[in-house]
């Protein structure tokens, strides 16, 4: 399995991380692709990535911290994503249930690093939430499909799924899907399977039946089993399918 989406260098693992990457490993994750959310967790991120040789890194600036987008900062991403074993450039995106930056900041931030991401030839990891359709115009306006990327932890909207996937966007399959009754289900069973992939986005969103606990690398596997029963596929088929998917999504098989 590999998790797509982990935040390995936030405090939640300060004491541990350690063992939590020997747990991962030992629960057959063969890559974690850890990402970092403002600039000083992306210098963090690269430094895990350089030190492990199955982790890699995503660079960018979350929407919550869209107002800390300045040209130095921009700067700093950019001379990251020279670093082979950065992958993509996130999570960007706007997040307009918990406002946590003032929209127009957001909204420029999102552009400008797609911009970016285009400039350095890599995919853009995608965060979306409450506001679909204004991530989708953005995305056609800057032409994302030109680096296309992943739709991190997928919202529960069949529309913003399919235009994603016409875009060249993978769709990343978080715990949520062993909480969200079914919410997911039809949008996954009709998506092309070759364009599934699987994240924790830990240590947030803990699927069942550690909800409540840390999230941590290790866990993707009840993401999978839960995926699995969705397709009506075997576990094992479906991490061969997704693992195959996020080593193409990410270019995994360069570095
Ligand atoms: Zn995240």
């Amino acid at each position: 399995m590999i998790d797509t989406h982990a935040h390995l260098t936030m405090n939640q693992f300060k004491k541990d991380l350690d063992a939590v990457i020997d747990r991962a490993r030992k629960e057959n994750v063969s890559r974690i692709i850890t990402v970092g959310t403002d600039p000083d967790d992306c210098d963090r991120a690269v430094e895990l990535a350089n030190r492990h040789k199955d982790i890699h890194a995503v660079v960018g600036i979350h929407p919550h911290d869209s107002d800390g987008v300045t040209d130095e900062a921009l700067a700093k991403i950019e001379a990251h994503a020279q670093n082979p074993k950065v992958v993509a450039i996130g999570e960007i995106g706007l997040d307009f249930y918990r406002d946590y930056a003032a929209r127009d900041a957001q909204r420029r931030a999102f552009r400008e690093q797609i911009r970016l991401a285009r400039r350095v030839k890599l995919p853009v990891v995608i965060h979306s939430r409450d506001t679909s359709l204004e991530v989708l115009q953005i995305l056609e306006k800057e032409s994302a499909d030109e680096v296309g990327g992943v739709l991190h932890c997928m919202p529960a909207d069949p529309d913003l799924a399919r235009r994603a996937e016409e875009m060249g966007f993978y769709l990343s399959i978080a715990g949520v899907v062993t909480y969200d009754k079914g919410a997911r289900d039809g949008i996954i069973r009709s998506a092309s399977p070759d364009r599934l992939l699987l994240e924790t986005d830990c240590p947030y969103l803990t699927p069942v039946p550690l909800r409540g606990k840390r999230n941590e690398p290790a866990y993707v596997r009840y993401t999978l089993q839960r995926l699995a029963e969705i397709l009506t596929m075997f576990p094992k088929e479906v991490d061969e399918l997704t693992t195959r998917n996020a080593v193409r999504a990410f270019g995994l098989d360069r570095t």
